[in-house]
């Protein structure tokens, strides 16, 4: 079985798990009311898209 020649240095373990962050948040905001939203979303909190009304309120 294949065994690591060298113990890796915490730099380089460091370095490998810069890697490992949580996923990307929805991190876009409503130009309408400056809600928080997933980009190419509708607006959950006024209901537009692209400045048009999608859902009604
Ligand atoms: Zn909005």
């Amino acid at each position: 079985m294949a065994v690591p020649k060298r113990k890796v240095s915490k730099s380089r373990r460091d370095k490998r798990r810069t890697h490992y962050k949580l996923n990307v948040p929805g991190m876009s905001t409503c130009p309408k009311c400056g809600e928080i939203k997933l980009p190419h979303r509708v607006c959950r909190a006024c209901g537009t898209y692209k400045d048009k009304a999608v859902l009604e309120v």
